[in-house]
Parts: structure tokens; C-alpha cells; sequence
């Protein structure tokens, strides 16, 4: 293997691990070495890179998505689309990913939202790109999602595991009874295409994706095992979700994170080997608990019409 050579004294090391503690040595933080021997420059602004490890120092462009998309509008078409182009083939590559990625992926990451792609590549563009670069497509277009009278019958009701410490509330019946995995389920299985859904708060996601993350892993086999999709819902707002570390008292009038030592770039990290790693998992961020039980009855009742899209698209488009 190579060795890590440290650029101000030449000594060389066998890992990354390594080469960052002999800096303190040099009496330098990891940020300023990496400023000072690797610069680089946010493309809109020019400013250096902000650091947050090393893996996202190198992979990055810019300091924000506002950035991010203000450099766009000053491009060419063609550059444009090149730029939008590598963003998917670097990933593809430093990632190994077989999967299209996902809305909830690229907000994740410094890269223009799937709408942005469709805007540019034109209907359907993001799709047909993914797969000229040999992505394979999870999910397709859509048009309108529509609840079916046939999907809706008033005696389908929605079951909610026993086990739910604060169950959303639905316009339809309940049942509340001892679920194998997830919070909800439909009653007439056939019609939900066996749809899961696991509510979560903002402060449940990042504790469950920190200290309760192999407990999760084997939910997840569990429903695998079962045929069985989940559906991993969030009370909260895309954007708040991926800034949690900026509301660290409260969060729609909880006390939430009191002691969180986990950063969004780790919990979303996560999120995204979650997705690449389980077809049948999806995650999708909804506005509160309204929202959230709204939804709940549109993914059971429209005809599983919610498995063929991405429902985070679908959701910040208005369509879910
Ligand atoms: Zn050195």
C-alpha cells in the first residue's frame, strides 16, 4: 500500500490515522494542513474549502448548495450538463453504486437536486442519464398519484404496532396491534404492496442511526425476510434534518438533542449506505406530524403506485 507522506517534513506513514496525529507535532490542526498543502476553492466564491474531514474536503466544490447552484446559472449549458454529469460518475466510482441515487442522497451531497437534472436533461432526463452511466434504476417517473376507490375502501384501516410511544393521528379507522417491524401497516395487504412504515422523530433518526444502528440493520432484515418494504418516515423537514446540529435545543417545541455527538455528515452518511444497501428501504422527510400521517394514508391507499417512485421527490414536488 501507499504510504501517507506528511507534506512539511516528508516522513512518511501507512495511514491517514497516523499521519494526522504525528501533526500535532507540527502543532497543526487537521483543517490547516490540509488548506495549506491540498488548497482548494469554492468554484462560485473562491473562498478556501470549509473542512469537515478529510473525505469531504477533497470531494468538494463549493462551500454551499446556495453556491453550488449560483455558479450554474453563470455556466453554459454544456458545462452545465458535464458538471451535473461528473457528479454522478465521481460517486459512482469512489462509491461503487449500483443504484440511481435517490433525492434524499443527492440533497445529501454538494449536488443539484434530481428536479434540477429533469430541468436540464429535460422530461425523464435524470432517469435516462443514471442509466447511460449504468446506474440501475430503483424508480421511474411519475406523473400524478391518485388514491383508487378500489385502494380505499372505508373498512381498510391503518394498524399501529403496540409498541408506538406517540401514534399519529388518522382520518380513517385504527387497530392498534403487535407489528413484526415498523409503526403502521394497512390492513388489506395486497393493496399496500406490503408497505411499512417507521415514524420517526428527528431525535429518533439520530439515535437510531448512532447508538441503535445494528439494532436498525436487523429490523431491516427482518422486513427483508418478510417481503415486506419499509418506509422510514420522518417528522421533520429535509432541511432541518440535514442542519439538526444548528437546533440543538429544540425542535418543534421538543427538547431533542442534548448530547449529540454524531454530525449530520455521519447520520446521513449512514442514510445513504442505507439506501444503496436496501432496495427496499426508502426514506422520506415529511413537514411535522400532520404531514406525516397525511401521507401515511396516501402511500397506503394510492394502488402502490408509491413503490415505482422516489418519495422524497415526489414529496418536494408537491405530487405526494
Ligand atoms: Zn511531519
Amino acid at each position: 500500500m501507499d504510504k501517507v507522506i506528511c507534506k512539511i517534513d516528508g516522513e512518511a506513514f501507512d495511514t491517514d490515522k497516523e499521519l494526522h496525529k504525528h501533526l500535532r507535532k507540527h502543532k497543526m490542526r487537521m483543517a490547516e494542513y490540509y488548506q495549506t498543502y491540498y488548497p482548494r476553492y469554492d468554484l462560485h466564491t473562491k473562498d478556501i474549502i470549509k473542512f469537515k474531514n478529510k473525505e469531504q474536503y477533497l470531494n468538494t466544490d463549493f462551500n454551499s448548495r446556495t453556491n453550488l447552484r449560483m455558479w450554474l446559472k453563470s455556466q453554459s449549458e454544456e458545462i452545465r450538463k458535464e458538471y451535473c454529469q461528473n457528479v454522478l460518475t465521481d460517486r459512482k466510482e469512489k462509491k461503487g453504486l449500483i443504484y440511481s441515487p435517490t433525492q434524499v442522497e443527492l440533497r445529501s451531497i454538494m449536488s443539484p437536486p434530481i428536479q434540477y437534472y429533469n430541468e436540464i436533461f429535460g422530461w425523464d432526463g435524470y432517469y435516462k442519464l443514471c442509466s447511460e452511466l449504468g446506474f440501475k434504476n430503483k424508480y421511474s417517473n411519475f406523473q400524478e398519484i391518485v388514491s383508487g376507490a378500489e385502494y380505499d375502501k372505508p373498512e381498510y384501516k391503518i394498524f399501529i404496532d403496540t409498541r408506538e410511544q406517540k401514534p399519529l393521528r388518522f382520518s380513517r379507522g385504527v387497530e392498534v396491534k403487535t407489528l413484526k417491524f415498523g409503526d403502521y401497516a394497512f390492513s388489506n395487504k395486497t393493496v399496500s404492496c406490503n408497505c411499512y412504515i417507521e415514524r420517526k422523530s428527528l431525535s429518533d433518526l439520530i439515535g437510531t442511526l448512532s447508538g441503535g444502528y445494528e439494532r436498525f440493520i436487523r429490523e431491516i432484515e427482518r422486513a427483508e425476510e418478510n417481503d415486506a418494504y419499509l418506509v422510514i418516515l420522518v417528522e421533520a423537514k429535509f432541511y432541518d434534518a440535514m442542519y439538526f446540529n444548528y437546533k440543538v435545543k429544540s425542535y418543534n417545541g421538543q427538547k431533542v438533542f442534548k448530547k449529540v455527538k454524531a454530525t449530520p455528515e455521519f447520520i446521513f452518511h449512514r442514510v445513504r449506505n442505507l439506501i444503496q444497501k436496501h432496495p427496499r428501504v426508502q426514506f422520506l422527510f415529511a413537514n411535522g406530524r400532520k404531514e406525516s400521517a397525511r401521507v401515511i394514508e396516501k402511500i397506503f391507499t394510492c394502488g402502490c403506485a408509491w413503490k415505482k417512485i422516489d418519495l422524497q421527490l415526489a414529496y418536494d414536488q408537491g405530487e405526494l
